[in-house]
């Protein structure tokens, strides 16, 4: 298997409870250690819909119109980061193609990332995660609900955190005048 993927040397891939194939620390990981960074081809969307009916999904979406994704079905395990989604992940996205560990991780421990950080897709699952705090039911636009943005605030891909900021734009209420406020701080400005 030629690997696009990087994946740290200190976990590795093997069958999972949650579902098929899942990564897995084999040695602790310290909390903010790069577990893995997604390798593959930058394709279009249109490029990426076409190859998908063939290989599967093995995609990260980067853009609105951008996917990193393998191109050939002999390349997809080499491709593929391997982790299976859940409501109490121990890794997360950071940019859009570098996994890091949220909190230390002990070995043994499946590495998992909530698909809500890094999916803009139209799906709906049944998650098997087994976690206390399980959705049961997870879908590709997950990334909009409030409790989840507030939940992984600075774990969101910085594709769908842009989206994130673009919508609350959209939707914030007028500040509350606060002239006190305005006062003391305008006291700050003048002293600058
Ligand atoms: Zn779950």
């Amino acid at each position: 298997m030629t690997d696009f993927t990087y994946r740290s040397p200190k976990t590795t891939v093997r069958q999972s409870p949650i579902h098929g194939k899942g990564l897995f620390a084999k040695q602790a990981l310290a909390a903010g250690e790069i577990v893995a960074v997604k390798g593959g081809s930058i394709l279009t969307k249109q490029e990426w819909t076409v190859l998908e009916r063939e290989l599967g999904s093995a995609e990260i979406q980067l853009s609105e119109d951008l996917f990193i994704a393998p191109t050939r079905p002999e390349h997809r395990e080499g491709n593929m980061v391997y982790t299976n989604h859940s409501c109490d992940p121990n890794i997360a996205i950071q940019g859009q193609i570098v996994f890091a560990a949220m909190r230390d991780i002990a070995p043994g421990e499946e590495l998992t990332h909530d698909w809500a950080t890094t999916d803009d897709l139209d799906y709906t699952m049944t998650c098997t995660c087994g976690s206390p705090n399980c959705r049961r039911t997870i879908t590709g636009k997950d990334w909009m609900k409030p409790e989840l943005q507030e939940k992984y605030k600075g774990w969101f891909c910085w594709f769908l955190q842009r989206k994130i900021e673009a919508l609350s734009g959209c939707n914030s209420a007028p500040s509350s005048p606060g002239y006190d406020d305005n006062i003391d701080s305008q006291v700050v400005r003048d002293d600058l």
